[in-house]
């Protein structure tokens, strides 16, 4: 983590309009809405939430004058340590022309020639970039390495600015195991997990046809869990498959894109701690088909949303754009869309210390420039973020 400027002993956020805490004990619907709200930030943490004209006093003071408030935004799925950039794939794909050669090994060749400093740079300015869109959590995976050495080294990047950190050594199987799968599945299971769990929360896999099958996925897993990660899931992406089904039967915290379910996919999350992370930058960025966030919800699937930032499918960390995507075209209603960018990344990432405005938690508050959160939906592309406190620090 980089140390933060010492925050002040407690300030005053006041003449907040309308204020989503996340917290159900509030009422009001799972969003917690208060109107004309205040919140007290003391050190990293909240202090206090509740009706402006009973807020205790704080050694600083600042009016929101009006502006709608809400958690900062929990991002529980991002690819943020690599090399280079895919500008002519995008282009050639939105041009209709299928894209040969490169995808993800092009990726994979950049970010091995780069130094470490290269590749920290570009991690800080991403996690910049999306703290200015109101993201104050972040989980950042590796896999653009796919060597002991790369891996190990994107992780001990990651592990000094992001919040969460997962190993992805089963992203792809890189070319230099292009003959030999089980070799590579040995190597992510064994040396390479070594290197990696101790700069890891978290293992993931990429189980899906063309890169790992339900097999290899539940080995990279189970040996993941053996050595103490929690478990996390690219699931059901591009096609039906197995994904959905393990990570549920794995008790992962997270099958993530959900894009292809069948009934009993849908069923199973239903029926678990499992979060369904639903990632539509990927779908806008490929001119794919979206999920159908209403189906998961309907059926009582707990529902995540993160702008899944890469250099290949869905290079954006906007959380904003995803809120309104997700309302526009996955069926979500707008308090829906922004509980699932703020609690239900939480939840994805096992968190109830971020995503939620209650005494305690940490203070991750952003104020918007509007009445109401439903703007992040009624008007896309806008940049609304007016002020953001991170672990208490005013960061924009
Ligand atoms: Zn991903």
């Amino acid at each position: 983590m980089t140390a933060a400027p010492p925050a002040p002993a407690a300030t005053l956020v006041t003449g907040i309009g309308q204020l989503v805490t996340n917290d159900p004990e509030r009422g009001a619907g799972p969003l917690g809405l208060l109107r004309d709200a205040a919140v007290v930030l003391e050190g990293d943490r909240v202090a206090w939430v509740g009706p402006a004209a009973t807020a205790p006093p704080a050694d600083a003071r600042f009016d929101a004058e009006g502006r709608a408030g809400l958690p900062g935004f929990v991002d529980s799925h991002a690819h943020l340590v690599f090399a280079g950039d895919r500008t002519e794939e995008f282009a050639a794909r939105m041009s209709g022309r299928p894209y040969r050669a490169g995808g993800i090994r092009t990726t994979v060749a950049a970010t091995r020639a780069a130094s470490d400093a290269e590749l920290e740079a570009g991690l800080r300015r991403f996690l910049a970039e999306a703290l200015r869109q109101g993201t104050t959590t972040v989980e950042c995976k590796s896999g653009y390495g796919l060597t002991t050495a790369d891996e190990e080294r994107a992780l001990r990047i990651a592990a000094r600015h992001a919040d969460e950190t997962t190993y992805l050594g089963a992203h792809v199987v890189p070319p230099e195991y292009a003959e030999d799968p089980a070799g590579y599945v040995d190597l992510v299971t064994g040396p390479m997990l070594d290197a990696c769990a101790p700069h890891a929360r978290w293992v993931d896999v990429f189980c899906e046809r063309g890169a790992f099958d339900g097999d290899q996925a539940r080995a990279v897993l189970t040996a993941g869990a053996a050595r103490g990660l929690g478990l996390r899931v690219h699931a059901n992406q591009l096609g039906p498959g197995p994904g959905v089904r393990l990570a549920v039967e794995l008790g992962a915290a997270s099958a993530d894109h959900c894009t292809h379910l069948d009934d009993a996919d849908v069923a199973a999350l239903a029926d678990s701690e499992t979060v369904a992370t639903l990632l539509p930058g990927a779908e806008f960025s490929t001119r794919s088909r979206y999920p159908d966030a209403r189906r998961l919800l309907d059926a009582g699937a707990a529902v995540a949303l993160s702008p899944d930032c890469n250099p290949g499918s869905s290079f954006t960390s906007s959380m904003p754009f995803c809120v309104a995507l997700a309302v526009r075209e996955m069926g979500m209603t707008p308090d829906e869309a922004v509980h699932a960018a703020t609690a239900g990344g939480a939840r994805a990432l096992r968190r109830t210390d971020v995503g939620v405005l209650r005494p305690g938690a940490r203070a991750d508050l952003q104020l918007l420039d509007a009445p109401s959160h439903v703007h992040l939906a009624y008007r896309p592309g806008v940049p609304l973020t007016a002020a953001v406190w991170r672990a208490g620090v005013r960061a924009v």
